[in-house]
């Protein structure tokens, strides 16, 4: 099931981070967490009674001029309005209502988009009569909340629950549909790499693709496969807000990451591999998502014979939890072996959803137990009984043994790789569950 997305917007000041640290569950990205920066939270998983939805903080506003600060408002309201199912737009009971309130509530209103408005900071009831100057701001009936309190949340939640439509997620695709996203940092070539797959001869484009308001994907097939390109509108056509900034581009791998089942990570061939492409690659391992990774501009990369290889070391060293992610080195500019990264993507999805026959697979793990015996502790003796395939995409694993205590990390990753050799499931990753046989 799809979550909805909830921003928070609002002026410096006016508590959206405190707000969001109240409705944050336990999953929070943070962006920057270099020394000296302020940890950025801008992306939790978050639920109000039944209902599961994501909340992304557009805040971290500079202070600086009142101009440079209506600009970035502006900037944050649109970045919520392209990304989110529903807005909480935060303003200053305290306060009142200011000229920059008036200002986005009006690019809001035009949305179209549910926004609820709260009026924070109403720590006492007898405050309340501050919130009813808000009526002005055209945005409906303004719930007064206190984030550092923690009162009037509920109702706030309540009304956007309710106003996010039911077919949220406009774009619910087949199950055989490979959906993929580009993910990398800026500037690695995900817009050119996205143009030149969607221009090899062999991929046809849907004429309609890209022509509702909404479309943020790019259904197209080739002769064997239907795909959707996840989170393409940016790309192809570089809206104002997108990649304007490290956080949002982070935020929109998040994202894409979140809805494709194949990753493909490009790094830039020229400038090697950075931290930001590590902790990109991290968010799609730990949403389990089927991964190759793409060395592109290899057209400027000075090289000789070596060079491949060598740089494929690097990418094997700097992304240890990856070795069964393909690597491929190519050219959006030249093509060059561009028309290869579906065949694998393909290759990958197939491998993340491939489900194996129970009693093929405790064969293969009674063979590796034979092997190697798994070894003693303290004179005890694990002792592997049964295993099976719990879940697909990603592949996983419930190895019942005789006690959980006993499996050690070494003897775990050997039996993922005896799986791995025997089933082929090269560009996914995988999970496996250690359980005691009841
Ligand atoms: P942001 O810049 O919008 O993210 O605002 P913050 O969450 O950082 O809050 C700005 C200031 O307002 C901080 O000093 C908070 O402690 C304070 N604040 C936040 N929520 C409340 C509230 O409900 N009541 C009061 N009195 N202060 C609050
Ligand atoms: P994005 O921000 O990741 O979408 O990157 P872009 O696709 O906008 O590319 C960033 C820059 O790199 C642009 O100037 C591209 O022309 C250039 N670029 C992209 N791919 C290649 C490539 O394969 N070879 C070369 N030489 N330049 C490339």
């Amino acid at each position: 099931m799809p979550k909805p997305v909830v921003a928070i917007v609002g002026r410096p000041n006016v508590g959206k981070s405190t707000l969001f640290n109240r409705l944050a569950g336990n999953r929070i990205a943070i962006v920057e967490d270099r020394p000296g920066v302020t940890r950025d939270r801008i992306y939790a998983s978050s639920e109000w009674l039944t209902h599961q939805f994501h909340i992304i903080d557009t805040g971290g506003i500079e202070v600086g001029s009142e101009d440079e600060i209506l600009f970035r408002i502006r900037e944050q309201a649109e970045l919520a309005i392209a990304e989110a199912n529903a807005i909480i737009f935060v303003a200053d009971g305290k306060e009142g209502v200011t000229p920059a309130d008036q200002e986005v509530a009006q690019i809001l209103f035009r949305s179209r988009k549910p926004v609820a408005l709260a009026v924070n900071k109403v720590d006492n009831p007898d405050q309340i009569n501050n919130i009813y100057s808000f009526y002005e701001l055209g945005l409906g009936e303004p719930f007064a909340i206190s984030a550092e309190h923690g009162t009037g949340i509920g109702d706030l939640l309540d009304q956007v629950m309710a106003d996010i439509p039911e077919d949220f997620e406009e774009t619910e695709y087949d199950e055989d549909v490979i959906r993929v996203a580009l993910i990398g940092r800026p500037n690695v070539g995900k817009s050119s790499l996205v143009n030149a797959i969607l221009g090899t001869d062999r991929v046809l484009v849907s004429p309609e693709a890209g022509t509702t308001r909404d479309a943020i994907d790019t259904p197209f097939s080739t002769e064997d496969q239907d795909y959707v390109l996840i989170d393409t509108a940016g790309m192809r056509k570089r809206g104002k807000v997108y990649e304007t900034t490290e956080k949002y581009s982070v935020l929109r791998a998040l994202r894409a990451i979140e809805r494709c089942d194949v990753a493909v990570l490009v790094i830039d061939g020229e400038q090697g591999i950075i931290e930001q492409d590590k902790k990109i690659a991290g968010y799609a391992l730990e949403a389990g998502r089927a991964m190759m990774i793409v060395v592109n501009k290899w057209d400027i990369v000075e090289k000789d014979d070596k060079t491949a290889h060598k740089f494929e070391q690097e990418v094997r060293k700097q992304f240890p939890f990856m070795a069964w992610a393909p690597i491929l080195f190519v050219s959006a500019k030249t093509k060059q072996r561009v028309h290869r990264i579906l065949e694998i993507v393909k290759q990958n999805a197939e491998n993340h959803a491939l489900r194996i026959q129970t009693a093929v697979l405790n064969s293969v793990i009674e063979d590796a137990v034979a092997m190697t015996p798994p070894p003693t502790d303290k004179g005890r003796r694990l002792r592997v009984l049964y295993t099976t395939q719990v879940a697909v995409k990603p592949p996983a694993f419930a190895i019942f043994v005789n006690d959980p205590e006993l499996m050690h990390f070494s003897y775990e990753r050997y039996l993922e790789n005896k799986l791995r050799s025997a089933f082929g499931f090269e560009g996914t990753p995988m999970r496996m569950f250690i359980r005691q046989k009841s």
